[in-house]
This record gives structure tokens, C-alpha cells and sequence, in this order.
């Protein structure tokens, strides 16, 4: 299994090179040459298998042997899902008739972005050290380890379960640069709070694009990329998108189980589960459509927006269009994001959506070979993303658009209804079919896209709960004020008591500078490796 990028480059890469670059060259994304089919007897051979164990089946049909051997890549995975605190790593809850909860804030951040970063950070540090052996037997470079310098900038999320996947990790040092009093207080103190000596927090006087801008110029800078072998996190990484493709499979066995229905029987047949995902930058749902590529049986998978809604509205019309400033009010001729209570998803374009459309350019193709096939849905991805960058719009019609439309539904949420979502299902109905349950904000959204669907009594809904509700606390205690008898200290988690008191480290940093932030990189890696 090789990878090639979805520009069209003819550039065949290993996974590990992949994993280690992130961004292709020409711009696109990373995808597999092939999407792997699964093993004809999968639906009993992997029934009982645990989360971990349905992880090494499913990575290893993507990472060939000859690159992590078997065992080691099991070691890998063991290692990455030991931090979670429930057993079976992404729990499947029951709201109501019809409706499922898939859990995925078990992890250190308690957000889902630690099921792929926790394994991300050590399959970095793997392969690192894979490097570094090789290379010394090989009688090169002995004095000078290989190091690299993962360099990102965040709102909130990414950047806390990126220090929690990459503290304390051999020859690998994290700087994350975020807004500062511009994330929640909680975020802020997740990062600030980890003082393992590789992690490095600077807040910079700025808004989240300030931050990101900066990081943008350092990576363009060849010369400090080349010196410090800047590495990025950000949630193109196709080991990202990979390790998420596991609880879609997961969540479909523990599904049956509780049904007590066997996935192979002719009832299972008549049963139809759809997905129902928050989504802003297109990565956890994207992992869906893999595993639903690879045969797992989705019926649906639902995109559920904020009022950030690129992706409704393209699979409303077909266009993908990015809303801009047109005037001089924000300087930057700039793309517009509105905030919102979910606000990791605020995005004004969602940067995983190109492999998507890779796929529905190639499966519209009527080509005699599959090279022809590939060529031709690099070139038309390649325009597309010409024109996204020169009218800000993309416009998918005809087959392209049917093909998406066949896999792919979807809801745009208020905040309104947002709030009326985590209230409804704090209080249900009728106790005996509805269980009492508090939604994140961005759980929610997804809940409540789910609550639009218009379902036959033989389809299953399940949500994929991006967040723990304690995180966005302020989102959760407005909509549940009128409960006097909700009290925010029982959902609160312990690893979250005294959170805010304990001692911090972090580097102010007084305007979005580059040079300030090269300067300030360079003196504490000085500081670290001593
Ligand atoms: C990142 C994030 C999302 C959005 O996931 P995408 O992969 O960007 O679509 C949703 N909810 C929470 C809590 C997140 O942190």
C-alpha cells in the first residue's frame, strides 16, 4: 500500500512518509492508492474483538508489514488507548428509541481529538526512533540524533490533545500557539498545566488567524524549517484519518451486540444504521466514509454544521463556496467565521473536504484503466481548487454531485436549537424510553441534525459525542439554567477540580510576529535539550 496525493502528482509515498510530511507538495492531500476491502468472514471474526484489537485489523490493511511490523504496530496502539478512561475506549450509549451516543471523549482532553493524536504522538516517536537506528547503523551522523519540532496553532481543542499525544515523547518538541485569553479557561489550562519539558505554550496578544498566519510563514520559511525539522498536527494528517475509521466499526458491533442480533444473520440485513457526525473540518465524518467504502454497511452518514455551513450548503446545491469580506472591514479581505456555542467547528472552509472530493471526481470517471482514472481525478480536483482559490467557489454537478449525494446527507443547526437540544434531552419526555443525559454543544448539533432525519422504524441513528460536557461549560449551564436542581459540580469530572489553580508554564509572546515567535522557539529549544 502506497499513498499519492490528490493533486495529481505522480509521487507514490510509504505510509511513514505520509504520516511525516502531512501536506503533499503540490498542495493536496495524502490518500491510499487503494481503499482496502475487509476479510470475507469480518463480521463474525471480529464481533468480539475489543477496540484495540479491531484497530490492529484495520491499520494493518493500511501500514504494510515491511513498514511497522505487526507486533510492534500492536505495542503502538496498546500504548495509545492505555490513557482512556473507559474500558472499551468509545462506550455506546442509548438516548431513546432509534437514537445512539458514541462516546469519544474518554481520552486525556476529554474531546475526540485524542483517539487519533494519542496514537499519533507515539507513531511519531516510532518512527523517529526507527530513523535514528537506522541511521546509526549505518555509521551515519552517531553524534546528532534526528529531532523534529511540531509546530501548531490552536483554538482550543487540536492544541491541548496535541500536547497530551506528544508530552514527554523522546526527540520531539511541541510548540502550540494559541490566541491568548481567547480560548476557554478550561482549554487554556489543559495546555499551560502540562510542564513536561518538550511542551512549549506560547500566548500570543492575537486572534486564532494571527496565530495561524504566524505558523504559516514559519513553515514557508525554508531555512528554519530545514534547521528544525518542523513537523505538523493538524488534522490532515491521514493518521488521523485513520485511526478515526475504528470507532465506526467499533460502534457498529457494540450496536448488534445490544441488540443481541447476530451482524451476519438475514434480521441484521433489514436493519439500517445511520451517522449522524458534528462536523467543521470534515475529518471525523470523512473516517466514516472510509469505513463505509471498505464495506462497512452505512446507510447514511449525516453532516451536521453550525451556522458555519460550507458543507450544508454544498450538498444542498452542489456549490462550495467560501464567504468572504468583500469590503475592507476586516483588513484581510478575509474569510468569514461567525462564532458560535461549538466553536470547534467554526470554520469558513473545511480542510479535509478535498479528499472527498478526489473520490467523487474519480468515481464519476467512465476510463478504460485505473492510472487514466487517477490522472484524470488529480486534474479535476486540481481545478476545482483553482477555482475555490480564484472565485472563492467550487461548483459539483451532474454525477459528481448524485455520488455524494448517495453516500452523504445534510443539516445546518442554530444556536438556538443547539440549546433547545442540550435542554430537551436533560429533561426528557417519558422517562421510561428516554434517558436523562447532558450534551456538549457540539454533541448536540449532531443531536439534533439527528432529531430532523426522517427515519423508518427499522433505521438506527447513531451520534458521535465529539466533546465532555463540563468542557464548554458555558454553552451547557445557559441551556440548563431553568433546572434548579442541575448542578454542574456532579458532571464535573475530577481530573477538571483545581484544574484552574495548578502551576502553568507558558511563554507570553507580545504581538504575532514571526520573527518574535522564531526567536522565542530557538532560546527555549536551547533551554530544553541542555
Ligand atoms: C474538532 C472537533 C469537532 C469537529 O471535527 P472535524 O473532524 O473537524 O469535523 C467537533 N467537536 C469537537 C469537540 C471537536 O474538538
Amino acid at each position: 500500500m502506497k499513498y499519492f496525493s490528490t493533486r495529481g502528482s505522480p509521487d507514490l509515498l510509504t505510509f511513514s512518509e505520509v504520516v511525516l510530511i502531512g501536506l503533499s507538495k503540490d498542495g493536496g492531500l495524502f490518500i491510499p492508492q487503494t481503499i482496502p476491502t475487509l476479510p470475507s468472514d469480518w463480521k463474525t471474526s471480529w464481533l468480539n474483538h475489543s477496540f484495540t484489537s479491531l484497530a490492529l485489523e484495520i491499520f494493518s490493511l493500511y501500514i504494510p508489514d515491511d513498514e511497522i511490523p505487526r507486533k510492534d504496530l500492536e505495542r503502538l496502539i496498546n500504548k495509545s488507548y492505555s490513557t482512556f478512561r473507559a474500558s472499551d475506549i468509545t462506550p455506546l450509549k442509548k438516548l431513546r428509541e432509534n437514537l445512539y451516543i458514541l462516546e469519544l471523549f474518554h481520552g486525556p482532553t476529554f474531546a475526540f481529538k485524542d483517539i487519533a493524536l494519542q496514537f499519533l504522538g507515539n507513531l511519531f516517536e516510532y518512527l523517529l526512533e526507527k530513523k535514528n537506528l537506522e541511521e546509526s547503523l549505518e555509521g551515519k551522523n552517531t553524534t546528532k540524533r534526528e529531532r523534529i519540532t511540531i509546530l501548531g496553532a490552536t483554538s482550543g481543542d487540536t492544541g491541548s490533545a496535541a500536547i497530551y499525544g506528544l508530552r514527554n515523547k523522546k526527540d520531539i518538541s511541541v510548540f502550540i500557539l494559541h490566541p491568548r485569553g481567547k480560548v476557554s479557561p478550561v482549554q487554556e489550562a489543559q495546555m499551560t498545566t502540562v510542564l513536561d519539558k518538550n511542551v512549549h505554550n506560547l500566548a500570543v496578544e492575537g486572534t486564532f488567524d494571527d496565530c495561524q498566519d504566524t505558523v504559516k510563514t514559519l513553515f514557508s520559511d525554508s531555512q528554519f524549517n530545514q534547521k528544525h525539522h518542523l513537523g505538523a498536527i493538524n488534522s490532515i494528517n491521514w493518521a488521523r484519518i485513520l485511526a478515526q475509521i475504528v470507532y465506526y466499526f467499533h460502534s457498529y458491533f457494540q450496536f448488534f451486540l445490544s441488540l443481541n442480533v447476530s451482524p451476519s444473520s438475514p434480521e441484521a440485513n433489514n436493519i439500517k444504521l445511520q451517522y449522524c457526525v458534528p462536523t467543521g473540518n470534515f475529518g471525523d465524518i470523512l473516517a466514516g466514509y472510509y469505513a463505509k467504502c471498505m464495506g462497512l454497511p452505512i446507510e447514511t452518514l449525516v453532516v451536521a454544521t453550525n451556522s458555519n455551513d460550507i458543507l450544508d450548503r454544498f450538498f444542498k446545491t452542489g456549490r462550495y463556496e467560501k464567504k468572504v469580506n468583500d469590503g475592507e472591514d476586516n483588513g484581510k479581505g478575509g474569510h468569514i467565521v461567525h462564532e458560535t456555542l461549538s466553536p470547534a467547528m467554526d470554520i469558513s472552509v473545511s480542510s479535509n473536504f478535498e479528499r472527498l472530493l478526489w473520490y467523487l471526481a474519480y468515481g464519476s470517471i467512465d476510463a478504460k484503466s485505473d492510472k487514466e482514472k487517477v490522472n484524470l481525478a488529480g486534474s479535476t480536483v486540481n481545478k476545482w481548487m483553482e477555482d475555490l482559490k480564484s472565485k472563492h467557489c467550487l461548483t459539483v454537478e451532474g454525477v459528481h454531485l448524485a455520488l455524494a449525494l448517495r453516500d452523504f446527507k445534510s443539516d445546518k443547526i442554530t444556536d438556538q436549537e443547539t440549546m433547545e437540544t442540550i435542554h430537551r434531552y436533560y429533561a426528557p419526555q417519558d422517562s421510561r424510553t428516554q434517558i436523562s443525559y447532558v450534551l456538549d454543544p457540539h454533541t448536540a448539533v449532531g443531536v439534533a441534525a439527528a432529531d430532523k432525519q426522517k427515519i423508518s422504524s427499522n433505521t438506527h441513528l447513531i451520534c458521535l459525542a465529539t466533546a465532555h460536557p463540563a468542557k464548554f461549560s458555558a454553552a451547557v449551564e445557559e441551556s440548563l439554567k431553568s433546572f434548579s436542581e442541575f448542578k454542574f459540580q456532579e458532571i464535573l469530572p475530577t481530573e477538571f477540580v483545581g484544574l484552574l489553580e495548578k502551576e502553568k508554564r507558558c511563554v507570553y509572546i507580545e504581538r504575532a510576529d514571526p520573527e518574535i515567535v522564531k526567536k522565542t522557539i530557538e532560546s527555549e529549544l536551547e533551554r530544553e535539550v541542555i
